[in-house]
């Protein structure tokens, strides 16, 4: 199958306990779409401005990403300004510059109107279902959200929901959405409010994943080094969509396999600034880290 994202292409600067970056590739879509590249193909919908290096462009052609999706506007390219403390599970906003990101309302090329997989990372709820609204029936539709939407636009939200197949987010973010404090009782309200299935991140607590038929939990890859957090999200929905479209067919032991699939994604991606740990592996590399989930989870 073939995966469309939709979603920010960024410039950010970072500082974590271990180092200060400025300007780096980011961006809900790049982290998506790298991961999910290393199983499928995918197509980026994005825009970024005229300042926007063009080496970055390159890169992603080079590993098969489509990249005509993404519009290069006058003006600047969105800009994130983000710090994480020794506890690298909460990210502090310092600054956010939408630039040219303010007016995305993409109109989705007919090529790419029939992709099976549609991903909308967390983008306005509203914009959301208007990109949904342009595409031929996908086979799967999953979305991310934010703290931002789940308060100013919560309405949206869950009328767009009802309409989505795998909605992801963080803990807080569930909590803040279900008004729920336990993790289990927050799932089962989301799920009630409208989307087949949630799979709720918990950074390195894991992940769970709750349907009406299936409830999955996963641990987080362990690891002794988590250098910078940045996109750890977007990598796992990478890692998640990219092996189901694989995969092919959409089940319960697909689903459990894309869930470590996601998990290892991430693992890789917070062991270094901006994408470049995903740029430096290769499939094995993945493939290792699975049979290691495999031990360290058998009982
Ligand atoms: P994650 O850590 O997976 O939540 O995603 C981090 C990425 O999201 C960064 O590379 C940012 O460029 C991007 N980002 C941060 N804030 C926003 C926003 N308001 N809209 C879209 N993308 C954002």
């Amino acid at each position: 199958m073939s995966i469309l994202v939709v979603g920010s292409v960024a410039l950010d600067s970072i500082e974590t306990p271990f180092g200060k970056k400025n300007e780096i590739l980011g961006g809900s879509a790049t982290f998506f779409s790298i991961s999910a590249s290393f199983f499928d193909k995918v197509n980026i919908i994005a825009t970024v401005g005229e300042d926007f290096p063009k080496k970055h462009l390159k890169m992603l052609r080079n590993r098969n990403i489509g990249t005509d999706g993404i519009a290069v506007k006058s003006g600047k390219t969105f800009r994130w300004e983000g710090r994480y403390e020794y506890d690298m599970n909460v990210a502090h906003t310092l600054a956010t510059h939408l630039n040219v990101f303010q007016d995305f309302s993409p109109d989705i090329p007919q090529n790419l109107r029939n992709s099976p997989i549609l991903f909308l990372a967390n983008i306005d709820p509203d914009l959301q279902d208007k990109v949904l609204s342009q595409m031929n029936n996908p086979k799967l539709i999953a979305c991310d959200s934010m703290n931002h939407w789940i308060t100013g636009k919560k309405g949206s939200l869950e009328k767009f929901l009802h309409k989505v197949d795998i909605f992801l987010l963080n803990d807080a973010e569930a909590r803040q959405f279900s008004g729920e404090a336990n993790l289990l009782m927050a799932a089962k309200a989301i799920v009630a409010k409208g989307p087949r299935s949630v799979i709720i991140k918990k950074g390195e607590h894991g992940v769970m994943y709750y349907s009406k038929r299936e409830h999955f939990i996963a641990p987080a890859y362990p690891l002794e080094t988590v250098f910078d957090p940045t996109g750890a999200g977007d990598t796992f929905a990478g890692g998640v969509i990219g092996y189901l479209s694989k995969a092919g067919k959409i089940n319960d032991a697909t689903i459990r396999k894309s869930m470590v699939y996601g998990s290892i994604m991430a693992s890789f991606a917070v062991e270094d600034f901006s994408v470049n740990r995903l740029l430096d592996i290769k499939m094995p590399d993945i493939d290792k880290r699975y049979s290691d989930f495999k031990k360290l989870t058998r009982f």
